[in-house]
């Protein structure tokens, strides 16, 4: 079935459960007004479902492959890019002095999700281009910003990210990459990066790589790392493209999914580079592409989920089999199981879309007024957004096969093509284990207060809720303050591996109340037993439930993990 854009339920989510007015109260985004969120929604769900869509089984079918050295691209996608960048999509919330449209994170936010769902592994690029931007504005000097953003932002360039090295994934500080002085301004980058998701194609203009290597004097570990700028082609002054850069693809990887995104072995020989930031300070400005893109990768969960379910729901009502205990439609759509999957897969897409687009939200207040608080629930949101969109993500693909039958596994439904295209959004950016680390040391580290005023929030929502709709409002009430109990007993634990060992499903515990809450206020809004309200009952008795389990997994500590020596692990 062809991609739906869901446009209403943004607007449904954005003018009733996150709170999209207050950003569009603020001075900074004052633009963001009604009519043009509607129109951005209208126009970017054309673009998605009209062009991008489409192309999605090009990229599974007709991979990126590596050719004389330069990438060729999956067929179509060129002048799928091509519309993406002459639409402004890339610049949306790009700076508007450098030709971006100024907009709400929100809204890219949107975007992000409506072509991940069209097709992934396109909708891949722009995002590392978002990331880019947002670095170069931040830390670039005045003359990169010059010459780099206006064309990253009009997509006329494209941007990656050179973190992973053979021997430094999850450990970035273990990278061996080295920069020299050339004595001009400009560095010599040497060193083999892997895993460089878009590092070459065949789209036209340039490829700018954001590139972490080490100083000379660069002290070991994170803390001695700096970021660098190295161009495909060195730009002349006038941003025509010069002589070509001393780097390379080697190989592209071959994939589970995602065979349209060309995810290269990349060579820097000396490479000239420029100091993005300053010297050995290059993990924090990287940290700035990186954040925005962890919300992105959340969000290509969410628009996965939902490419999965729009197949999943339009196969179901197609597909007769048995007789049903219902009179319905007379397909499978009326088997109790195939709704519990469907509805599993609906209900949790609502969660994690709510969960991201608050996430933005808080990242646009944050922007805008300056206050520690809404900072303070970006960051804790952010690892939250990014490993449970990216679950929803992995969980609905896999249900999708699941309500096809065999045909799930036959690859000419494309039900497949979304559980393998959407795997590696729970590795790359930070495992999810390390999201869940970073949610319960970090992000924990005020004390739990940033959690504690968000569960306070929820917990007013769900005390409002009770008197209105006691069997919605009363577990929600309750588990809020079981998600309190928990996150002070972690906050009490002063051996971060006690953390640790409990941080996954602490984080997915976490979502499943907040997924609560957004679901309470989503049937508020509405007359009694619509469509919310019963999808909302639907969560909150079947799903917000494993949020007690996973709370008692999230306080067991971490003796019983090594009791077991790694030699009894054989047997
Ligand atoms: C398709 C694809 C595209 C990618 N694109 C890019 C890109 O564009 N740019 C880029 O720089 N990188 C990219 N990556 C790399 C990606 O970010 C890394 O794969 C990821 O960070 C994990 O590193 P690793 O693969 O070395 O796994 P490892 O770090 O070896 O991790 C293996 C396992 O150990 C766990 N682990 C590791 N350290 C810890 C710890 N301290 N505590 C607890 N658990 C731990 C992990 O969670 C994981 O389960 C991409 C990867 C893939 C597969």
């Amino acid at each position: 079935m062809p991609y739906q854009a869901p446009v209403s339920e943004f607007r449904y989510i954005l003018d009733h459960v996150v709170g999209m007015d207050q950003v569009a109260a603020t001075e900074r985004f004052a633009e963001a007004t009604p009519e043009t969120v509607e129109a951005i929604l209208t126009e970017a769900g054309r673009l998605c479902q009209d062009v991008i869509a489409p192309l999605n089984r090009n990229g599974d079918l007709d991979p990126a492959r590596l050719e004389n050295g330069v990438v060729r691209t999956s067929k179509g996608f060129a002048d799928g890019y091509k519309a993406i960048a002459e639409g402004g999509w890339v610049g949306i919330s790009a700076p508007a002095e450098f030709g971006g449209m100024g907009l709400p994170h929100t809204l890219t936010t949107v975007f992000n999700d409506m072509i991940s769902a069209a097709c992934l592994s396109l909708g891949l690029n722009p995002l590392l281009t978002q990331g880019q931007i947002e670095a170069l504005e931040a830390h670039a000097p005045d003359w990169m910003k010059q010459m780099y953003l206006p064309r990253l932002i009009s997509g006329e360039w494209t941007g990656t990210m050179n973190l992973t090295e053979p021997q430094a994934g999850s450990d970035v500080g273990a990278l061996r990459s080295k920069a020299e002085p050339n004595g001009d301004g400009s560095y010599a980058v040497t060193g083999q990066k892997i895993y460089i998701s878009w590092g070459d194609h065949d789209f036209g203009g340039n490829v700018c790589h954001l590139v972490l290597a080490r100083l000379p004097d660069g002290a070991p570990g994170t803390r001695g790392i700096s970021l660098f700028m190295v161009p495909k082609y060195l730009p002349n002054e006038d941003g025509s493209l010069g002589e070509a850069n001393t780097l390379k693809v080697v190989s592209l990887e071959h994939k589970l999914g995602l065979h349209g995104s060309p995810t290269c072995v990349m060579q820097f020989d000396g490479a000239k580079g420029w100091l993005v930031g300053e010297a050995h300070k290059g993990m924090a400005a990287m940290f700035t592409m990186m954040n925005n893109a962890r919300l992105g990768v959340g969000v290509q969960g969410i628009g996965a989920a939902d490419g999965a379910y729009q197949h999943a729901l339009a196969y179901a009502l197609d597909r007769k089999q048995g007789k049903t205990p219902v009179e319905g439609t007379g397909t499978i759509v009326d088997h109790a199981d195939v709704r519990r999957m469907l509805l599993t897969m609906k209900a949790d897409l609502f969660a994690a879309r709510s969960i991201a687009l608050a996430c933005a939200v808080a990242l646009d207040m944050s922007k805008a007024t300056d206050e520690a608080d809404w900072e303070a629930r970006a960051a804790l949101l952010t690892p939250i957004a990014k490993a449970f969109g990216t679950e929803t993500g992995m969980r609905a693909a896999e249900t999708g096969v699941q309500v096809h039958g065999g045909m799930g596994v036959i690859e000419e439904t494309g039900a497949a093509q979304y559980s393998r295209d959407v795997r590696v959004t729970a590795i790359y950016e930070g495992t999810n284990g390390i999201q869940a680390m970073d949610l319960v040391a970090r992000k924990m580290a005020d004390g739990g207060e940033a959690a504690q005023a968000l569960i306070d929030e929820m917990q007013a929502v769900a005390e409002e809720a009770r008197a209105r709709n006691g069997d919605l409002g009363d577990p929600v009430w309750q588990a809020t303050e079981s998600l309190r109990e928990a996150t002070e007993w972690l906050v009490a634990q002063k051996d971060l591996n006690v953390r640790f060992a409990g941080a996954v499903p602490f984080l997915s515990a976490f979502a499943r109340v907040l997924g609560g809450h957004y679901h309470l206020k989503a049937a508020m809004e509405e007359a009694e037993d619509g469509p919310r309200t019963k999808l909302a009952r639907f969560y909150i008795n079947r799903l917000l439930p494993e949020h007690v389990g996973l709370l008692a997994q999230s306080m067991v500590g971490s003796t019983d993990l090594y009791a077991l020596r790694p030699e009894e692990m054989y047997a």
